[in-house]
């Protein structure tokens, strides 16, 4: 079954302009469903061959900035040398965020005979979201488990992602479905970057997330410390309002590696919610600065320094 035949069967209409897909290989109805899988498990794993490092940014818990994180970070690495080489799968099935903080809420993906084709977003990153398929802002997916991971099956194998530098994929908070379907569906993934603030409430939860990486066998790149510090615009007084520094303690204490700390900076709410790309806009900012530090840092970690 194709996403939109499930989309269809579980009640979602489809957005107007969502062409009908005919996947080449899986999806045809009456089939054995083992062949189905087999044929998907192929077309996936032939799909991310392509793409030479898989990055998934997670959270223990939602409202830290993961999707802020992880489209700024896309395009920071779009910006410094992966130009058309960035993809970012927003696996947020129920929350999708991604599209409205890259500017392209309201596009529909193509579909053609090879499959699925991304949205293409600023810098010629290729996205695909959930919302992409959806009517209208008001439809929810109530979906359980089993559902979204198909879908988000079908996001990696039926996507014509092409051949890019990274995928990076933005999963809702926890360690749920998503995140488990993510995990065990993505080969060779390069990395995990988990996102927290510096509380110490958001501190507990990290914890979790770093154990899962780890059971899953996938390396942690990193903790990213978010909403870590303000400095008033108008005084210039600086105010830890989550606290400051948890991030860093709490890589020390599970041995992962501290990716940098990333400030609390309104512009980078409103140019979320105008869907302008803040790392560009506001690029000698010291929270733009701290994205790109971090940028640099995974490249290093991962070797791809752009040429
Ligand atoms: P999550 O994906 O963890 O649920 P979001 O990325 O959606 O969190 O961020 C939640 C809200 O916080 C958004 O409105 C976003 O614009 C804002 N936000 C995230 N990080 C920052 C930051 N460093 N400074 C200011 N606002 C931020």
């Amino acid at each position: 079954m194709n996403i939109y035949s499930l989309c269809r069967k579980e009640g979602i209409g489809l957005a107007g302009g969502s062409k009908e897909f005919k996947p080449t290989a899986t999806g045809r109805g009456g089939r054995d469903p083992e062949a189905e899988r087999d044929e998907q498990e192929l077309r996936l794993k032939a799909s991310m061959s392509r793409i030479k490092h898989k990055i998934v940014v997670l959270s223990g818990k939602g409202g830290v900035g993961k999707s802020t994180v992880t489209a700024n970070l896309a395009m920071a690495l779009a910006i410094r040398g992966h130009f058309g080489r960035v993809g970012v799968l927003d696996a947020d099935i129920t929350g999708p965020s991604i599209p409205k903080m890259l500017g392209v809420r309201g596009r529909r993906l193509d579909a053609g005979s090879p499959g699925l084709f991304p949205v293409v977003a600023p810098f010629n990153m290729r996205i695909v979201s959930m919302d992409f398929l959806l009517p209208s802002d008001e439809t929810p997916v109530i979906w359980r488990g089993p559902l979204k991971s198909m879908a988000i099956r079908q996001f990696l194998a039926e996507v014509v992602w092409g051949d890019l530098d990274f995928l990076i994929v933005d999963l809702p908070p926890g360690t749920g479905d998503e995140a488990l379907t993510i995990m065990q569906s993505i080969p060779n993934i390069g990395g995990v970057v988990i996102v927290t603030i510096p509380s110490e409430v958001s501190q507990i939860v990290v914890k979790k997330a770093v154990t899962f990486t780890r059971k899953l066998n996938a390396p942690v790149l990193g903790i990213v410390e978010n909403m870590s510090g303000f400095v008033c615009p108008k005084c210039g007084t600086e105010v830890n309002i989550f606290r400051v520094g948890g991030g860093q303690k709490i890589a020390e204490e599970l041995r992962v590696r501290f990716l940098g700390r990333i400030p609390l900076d309104p512009t980078i709410c409103e140019d979320s919610d105008e869907g302008t790309p803040f790392v560009v806009r506001h690029s000698e900012s010291p929270a733009a600065t701290a994205f790109a530090e971090i940028v640099k840092k995974i490249e290093g970690l991962l070797e791809t320094v752009p040429t």
